[in-house]
């Protein structure tokens, strides 16, 4: 159920509304625009009776929440989600775009902290790397592990670009600290034991669609982040499984990225090396994906791509990403 208080009305009096659906153990969510305040209602609202919270002298109108996903909900959120970065500056959401690069895993010292810097000079707001990798063969590069951990927070010393990296295991969460952004990846999007345990961190969430992942089913796991308590979530769409296999890895969904905004007031960032998985679709799709109203894009960008260690062939060079970065800005600048 969605009430929406009218303008003006004493906090105290909105206070005692809550106070009274929370003791029928109803979950309630209060959003304060500068406008308005909306209670999102969570929970078995069977037994409250819309006609008579309709009829109280503060509310405005009563609404119904048929969509399963609550807390993520639009409707109950009406503004942006705008996600703080350490420094309490906007990192993503309302009008910030983010510009997440890097490379797919972190090999070394030299060549984190040279993709790094190339990627902070062209614009970049967030360092991705990754240092547990989910690779398909057992006998593929795994990820440095917390040597990669340790090389990415020296390249976030060194270049203050925030970092973003996936956590794939429970058991390495501590090592996860002074990690700005944890991504959830593919793999693990409905992985709901890990979900409950990272709503429970303070950290940004990073989380991807799932390989055969539905919008809705990638709301509902952003809904279990949130019902954890974690509200600093932001959603990535990177491709999903179709019959096409022949000319992409993945089929990129852009409309998604509509659709989601609508549905939700979270942040959408659209990831177009996994969703095709060829360095020379990347610069287009991140066009489009600006151009559609992304909040931000994330690409791999590697010094050596022939060389790369994993995902090579999706990722662009310093130089490709700084000519691309400076069309995606453009792109932002002319659709706002
Ligand atoms: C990645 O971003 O490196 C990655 C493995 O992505 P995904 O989970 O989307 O495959
Ligand atoms: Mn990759």
């Amino acid at each position: 159920m969605v009430v929406v208080v009218k303008p003006d009305v004493p906090q105290d009096k909105i206070e005692h509304l809550v106070k009274w659906l929370e003791e029928k153990q109803i979950i309630v969510r209060t959003f304060q625009g500068q406008q308005q305040c909306v209670l999102g209602l969570i929970g078995d609202t069977n037994n409250i009776d819309s006609g008579m919270l309709r009829s109280l002298d503060i509310v405005e109108s009563v609404g119904k929440l048929t969509e399963p996903f609550k807390a993520v909900n639009r409707k109950i959120h009406p503004d942006d989600t705008v996600i703080p970065a350490p420094d309490g500056k906007p990192l993503i959401g309302g009008g910030h775009f983010a510009m997440i690069a890097g490379p797919c895993s972190v090999e070394s010292r030299e060549q984190i902290t040279l993709v790094a810097k190339k990627v902070k000079e062209a614009g970049a707001t967030m360092l991705r790397g990754g240092a547990f990798k989910p690779r398909t063969s057992p006998y593929d590069f795994q990820g440095l592990g917390q040597e990669g951990l340790d090389l990415l927070l020296e390249a976030k010393k060194a270049t203050g670009l925030p970092i973003v990296t996936e956590l794939m295991d429970l058991r390495d969460i501590d090592r996860f600290e002074q990690v700005d952004v944890i991504q959830i990846g593919a793999r693990n999007t409905q992985n709901y034991d890990l979900l409950k345990e990272i709503g429970k961190l303070p950290n940004t969430i990073l989380l991807k669609r799932g390989l055969a992942g539905t919008i809705n089913e990638l709301l509902m796991s952003a809904e279990y982040i949130m019902a954890s308590g974690n509200e600093n979530v932001i959603l990535c769409e990177r491709g999903i499984r179709t019959y096409e296999f022949a000319h992409t890895r993945n089929t990129l969904d852009l409309s998604a990225v509509p659709i989601l905004k609508k549905l939700t007031h979270l942040p959408v960032v659209v990831d177009p090396s996994h969703g095709t998985g060829r360095v020379d679709l990347v610069p287009s799709m991140s066009y489009a994906a600006a151009a559609a109203g992304a909040d931000g894009i994330m690409v791999e960008v590697h010094n050596d791509p022939a060389c790369a260690l994993c995902d090579g062939p999706q990722s662009l060079t310093p130089e490709q990403f700084t000519e691309m970065a400076a069309k995606v800005f453009k792109i932002r600048e002319a659709i706002q």
